[in-house]
């Protein structure tokens, strides 16, 4: 497998503002890769400059070896699935997803038989086979989704373009489309490009995930490296749960935070060199009542403000002891809940390595 898209030092100006900043990446074939950022972090564009909606101000787009310079969007093997998903409400799920075929067939000379046959497999993939005849509007969310998904698939592109294509259903839906999308995605092959601002949906789907701030990627990476091992703060805070701590002093060894937790410098140099501005705990790396013995773990008090149960996790929001900083912590599922209590004072340990310091 090769590499069906790079995008080469890609930046978009809108007058003075820069909406994409200096892009570098490549998708490999077959991949799920998803660009994950903020509102307004410039996704969209970017998106719309792969699919040649919008022309680049600097920088390359190439697929499968060619660049796309110059080739207007209907000549790329590129289709898009929007977030409103566009679909044809006058239209039956069958002539949705027909549409495409039937625009092109005069100028490809497609058959009737074959059109035919391209549809019923492409609806049987998605699950839709029975629907045929169904209005578009009559259908659940999820549904429609696998409509859109369907119409742009059929049309056999090379990569699939999704823009937030989940954003619009709601919690529980969406949760159960991120798995189908990932199961569907696997078993046809197709390359996706997926955007979104959702970061469980592109840590659960995807093979490789950007995340984009201020029209730059910060970091290229796997899921889980994403989320064990962040090379930039913006990562560190933007992806998953996490406690966040800035630095305010430094006077020799001993650090302080701006709410007031004294730190030595010891304590914060596992994973970084200097003096850090700030770093970052997740919720789930810190350990009660940790064993005297154990090895580069720093020890110190909490005391427990209030107790938070969910239903499949519970966490416990805190105060280190001496100072005003704020210390979410995640229970394991197997935690004794002896001297856990409101008001109650809590050793509390964290392993230097997962200690985050930028
Ligand atoms: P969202 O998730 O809200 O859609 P996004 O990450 O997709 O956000 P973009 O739509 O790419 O962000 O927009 C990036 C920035 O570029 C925004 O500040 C936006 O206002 C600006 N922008 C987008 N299109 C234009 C345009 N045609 N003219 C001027 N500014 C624009």
């Amino acid at each position: 497998m090769g590499k069906i898209l790079e995008i080469k030092n890609l930046s978009k100006y809108f007058d003075d503002f820069t909406a994409v900043k200096n892009v570098d990446f490549s998708v490999e074939e077959g991949g799920f890769f998803s660009i994950l950022g903020s509102s307004g972090c410039g996704k969209t564009t970017l998106l719309r400059i792969i699919a040649g909606f919008q022309q680049q101000s600097e920088g390359e787009v190439i697929i499968r070896g060619q660049s796309m310079k110059g080739i207007p969007p209907e000549k790329r093997p590129v289709n898009i699935v929007f977030q409103n998903l566009a679909l044809f409400p006058m239209m039956n799920v069958r002539e949705n997803v027909a549409f495409g075929l039937n625009r092109i067939r005069k100028r490809q000379k497609l058959k009737t038989a074959d059109i035919n046959s391209k549809i019923n497999e492409m609806l049987e993939r998605v699950g839709l086979n029975g629907y045929e005849k169904k209005k578009v509007t009559d259908l659940s969310g999820g549904q429609r989704q696998r409509v859109a998904i369907a119409r742009s698939l059929v049309m056999n592109p090379s990569i699939l373009l999704l823009d937030e294509p989940l954003g619009a259903l709601d919690r529980k839906l969406r949760e159960h489309m991120k798995v189908e999308l990932k199961l569907l995605q696997k078993e046809i092959g197709t390359t996706f490009v997926y955007i979104t601002h959702d970061q469980s949906e592109a840590l659960v789907m995807s093979d490789q995930v950007a995340v984009m701030h201020d029209g730059q990627f910060e970091q290229i990476d796997t899921p889980r490296n994403l989320y064990k091992n962040p090379r930039t703060s913006f990562v560190a805070g933007f992806v998953g749960d996490t406690n966040r701590f800035e630095l305010a002093s430094t006077e020799g060894d001993s650090l302080m935070t701006k709410g007031g937790w004294k730190l030595s410098r010891s304590d914060l140099t596992m994973t970084s060199p200097g003096t850090p501005e700030v770093f970052f705990i997740r919720p789930e790396a810190l350990i009660i009542n940790p064993d005297s013995s154990m090895n580069d773990v720093d020890q110190f008090e909490v005391m427990i403000k209030t107790i938070l149960f969910d239903g499949s996790n519970t966490k416990l929001s805190t105060i280190v002891n001496d100072s005003r900083e704020e210390l979410l912590i995640s229970l394991p599922q197997n935690a004794q809940f002896d001297g856990i209590e409101e008001g109650h004072t809590l050793n509390v340990g964290v392993h230097r390595n997962d200690v985050k310091c930028f």
